[in-house]
């Protein structure tokens, strides 16, 4: 891929750059020709910056200057690492950055950078191999943009979530507490009309309740607070479990267990059984004409998997990979006014990805749908 900042007089340094292995290249300024050169300064909200193939600051145009507050001739030479923070560079981030942008011909990323003068921001980057034509690296090419303003509004709105949700949770308890005296009272005296009501309104409890809970549950898993242990453990009982509990909760449908898995994963057992009692109540949910629903236990060297098939609504082609997404619900269960508010899926896929697993689902539409995860095994010890 040719960057439009690069000219002939830098490629040609750059491929000199290549015996030198400590040094940065001599490469002053980018420029010279002048299109180019107007072209890059005129970019002033990404910082377009140039890296030799070790890393190093070649090229620095304004928008770099003003977003990391080092005039071009201060960071020219200098290694690009020093705009990450210290925790990332421990962490050996520039150069994975690098190495991700070699193998999968761009390395991006979002992270905390780190200004001139220490204060830090909200930044993604995208990082690009540069090569000549017969395929030889020349260095890399790094574009930054400030998104300061959007993880400030992400955070305002997680804020927000956990006091809702705190202040929803309050009064819900207590009318809950009310109607299941009311129920009894009712049961005691046996007014079968209020009843039928009463049960109806505390199966919307129910509901406001665990609407109540995935919202708690967002901004918890979002500010990495856990409340449980993390412990090793065995899915096929966990799973046996929460199918014969969600099972009792739905008559309408049959929900089969197979396979058997004999190596443990490492979580927090509250939150794999979140996961699962997602995927199943999604399951029953979305398939309402359907009876059966498979679960199958499964696994490799590396990884325990579990699935759950449905043969249900499915989900449109192009919106499968969005079902993940926050707050998404796909186009064909709004139209059957099936409730939901597009979290659970969310909350799986972040849970599913704090234990270095994978979520994915399969799935045609009017056929049904297959929703799976795998947990890498527990390190034996
Ligand atoms: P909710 O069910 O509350 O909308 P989820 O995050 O659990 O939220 O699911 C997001 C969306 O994914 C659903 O609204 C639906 O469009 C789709 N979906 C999830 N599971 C299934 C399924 N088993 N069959 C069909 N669509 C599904």
């Amino acid at each position: 891929m040719v960057i439009p900042f690069t000219n002939k007089k830098t490629l040609l340094s750059l491929r000199k750059s290549k015996t030198t292995t400590k040094k940065a290249p001599e490469v002053s300024v980018v420029g010279g020709d002048e299109g180019y050169r107007l072209f890059v300064e005129g970019v002033k909200e990404y910082a377009m910056i140039m890296l030799d193939m070790k890393g190093y600051v070649i090229g620095w145009n304004i928008g770099a200057e003003n977003l990391l507050g080092y005039k071009e001739k201060a960071i020219v030479g200098k290694h690009f690492s020093r705009l990450f923070t210290q925790e990332d560079r421990k962490a050996d981030k520039p150069k994975l950055e690098l190495e991700q942008a070699l193998e999968t011909g761009r390395g991006e990323d979002e992270n905390w950078l780190v200004r001139r003068d220490k204060s830090q921001f909200w930044a993604s980057g995208m990082s690009t191999p540069l090569r000549d034509k017969a395929g030889n690296l020349l260095g890399f090419a790094k574009i930054i943009r400030d998104l300061s303003e959007r993880k400030e509004l992400e955070q305002q709105k997680d804020d927000f979530i956990s006091m809702a949700s705190h202040e929803l949770k309050t009064p819900l308890t207590s009318i809950k507490l009310y109607a299941q005296l009311l129920h009894k009272h009712l049961e005691q005296i046996k007014e079968e009309k209020g009843l039928s009501h009463l049960t109806k309104i505390q199966e919307q409890i129910t509901k406001q309740e665990n609407l109540i809970r995935d919202l708690l549950n967002v901004s918890k898993i979002q500010s990495g607070m856990a409340d449980y242990q993390v412990q090793e453990f065995n899915l096929d009982s966990l799973v046996k479990d929460t199918a014969k509990e969600l099972e009792a909760t739905a008559p309408t449908h049959i929900i089969v267990v197979v396979g058997k898995t004999s190596h443990k994963v490492r979580a927090i057992k509250e939150h794999i059984g979140q996961v699962l009692t997602n995927f199943l109540t999604n399951a029953i949910k979305y398939s309402p004409e359907a009876k059966k629903i498979n679960v199958r236990l499964s696994e490799d060297k590396k990884s325990v998997t579990v699935s759950v098939e449905d043969f249900g609504m499915g989900i449109p082609k192009e919106q499968k990979k969005r079902v993940f997404d926050r707050f998404y619900r796909s186009e064909n269960v709004k139209t059957k006014s099936l409730s939901g508010y597009g979290l659970g899926l969310y909350i799986a896929s972040q849970i599913i990805k704090q234990y270095k697993g994978q979520i994915k689902v399969e799935s045609i539409e009017g056929k049904g749908s297959i929703f799976s995860f795998s947990l890498p095994h527990a390190k034996q010890k």
